[in-house]
């Protein structure tokens, strides 16, 4: 997911998720950055990996962790 600047003051942009400034004289939406806001299937994974639950090649759990990202987004988390 990338970040999403909104322009604050002049040249200064700011995500509105994971509040990642940086100075820019092109309009936000052509700051391509990987957004490091952590989504509710990371917090799922990490609270797995403390139970010693870890993903395995081909199980699924990268996409489970990336669709339950999307979804914590939409509702907020
Ligand atoms: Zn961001």
């Amino acid at each position: 997911m990338l970040c999403q600047y909104q322009a604050i003051e002049g040249d200064l942009k700011r995500c509105t998720r994971c509040g990642d400034e940086r100075i820019a004289s092109f309009p936000p939406e052509q700051i391509r950055r990987e957004c490091n806001r952590r989504g509710l299937g990371d917090y799922v994974a990490m609270g797995l990996a403390a139970f010693g639950v870890v993903k395995k090649k081909r199980c699924g759990c990268p996409k489970r962790q990336h669709d339950l990202n999307e979804i914590g987004a939409k509702v907020g988390l």
